[in-house]
């Protein structure tokens, strides 16, 4: 018989057909969720999950804006996460956390959360290359959007919060309509933010330069990876605001985030970037990205939590 997907619900293992949300979930109508993206990689000791602690650090984070009691501590939630991936189908390179406000059980309908009762999951999903083999390989294009990006007087940016994505999937959707792979998002300063579900930089003149966490940007897990990594290779890096015109002239442009990985970008807003082709920087970080990812490095060896140990 062939494996089913699995997922974690409140402390138990099941089939993710069982595990169904009620209509009148408060999140499903407010957005009231916090969530992580993380990924597993096939590494030479087996399946390996990347960054697990820091991801499920910044889950219990996340819940901490929205005033969410999650009832599991980081290791706990760890261990969770790896009894999902032991149980699920084999092809499985993505997991998504969730903790949410659920449904009233005396019907009730209210913005204020605290009467809800929280639920907490764990699902699995087979993502492949997030922007696509060519993307990855050559670069995406990209398309800069027209919503901006809240300020952080608006919402919380270092929180995962289910219902700010509504702002990331608009600005999806204009990319799609426009037949780019993916969005720039600025910030209520005009100035660069990311993407919607991605961090951004660029290199100039040998030296990789992103926006800081004031721009308006989620707190990357792979930012911090690939500036650990940049560092490690003698690589400058500058932290400060970009110009979305100082990306048409620049050498060099990538995405990373955990579904995007690192992700070259060849044009924005049909100017080609650079020569058009991934440029060496952008080519060398990836590939020790991807070493560390799938265990192919020792140095970063912490970074992976190995499933079967
Ligand atoms: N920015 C946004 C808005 C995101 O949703 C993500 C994905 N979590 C990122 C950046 C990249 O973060 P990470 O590398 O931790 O996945």
């Amino acid at each position: 018989m062939t494996k089913k997907p699995m997922v974690w619900m409140d402390g138990v293992l099941m089939e993710q057909e069982k595990a169904v949300v009620p209509l009148m979930t408060h999140a499903l109508h407010y957005g009231s969720g916090i969530f992580e993206g993380i990924r597993i990689y096939d590494t030479p000791k087996g399946k390996a999950v990347f960054r697990l602690t820091e991801h499920m650090a910044r889950f219990l984070d996340s819940g901490k804006v929205l005033c969410m009691n999650i009832p599991y501590t980081v290791p706990q939630l760890c261990e969770a996460v790896k009894d999902v991936v032991r149980a699920t189908v084999p092809e499985a390179d993505y997991i998504r956390p969730i903790a949410y406000y659920g449904a009233n059980a005396q019907g009730k309908i209210t913005l204020n959360p605290a009467v809800f009762p929280l639920h907490v999951a764990i699902a699995c999903a087979t993502m492949g290359t997030y922007l696509g083999v060519e993307s990855m390989e050559n670069g995406c294009r990209v398309a800069t959007s027209s919503w901006k990006k809240p300020s952080h007087e608006s919402t919380s940016l270092t929180a995962k919060i289910c219902g700010n994505y509504v702002n990331s999937i608009l600005a999806k959707l204009e990319s799609n309509q426009r037949g780019v792979e993916e969005a720039l998002m600025l910030n209520q300063n005009g100035t660069v933010a990311e993407g919607p579900g991605e961090n951004i930089y660029i290199v100039r003149k040998g030296k990789i330069i992103t926006p800081p966490i004031s721009a308006g940007i989620l707190e990357g897990i792979t930012k911090d990876s690939i500036l650990t990594i940049a560092k490690d290779l003698g690589i400058e890096v500058v932290e400060r605001e970009i110009t979305r015109s100082e990306i048409f002239i620049c050498d060099e442009f990538f995405f990373s985030g955990t579904a995007a990985e690192l992700t070259p970008v060849r044009s924005l807003d049909e100017r080609t970037i650079g020569t058009g082709k991934p440029g060496p920087i952008t080519k060398m970080l990836q590939k020790a990205f991807f070493e560390a990812a799938r265990g192919q490095n020792p140095k970063y060896d912490s970074w992976l939590s190995y499933i079967n140990k």
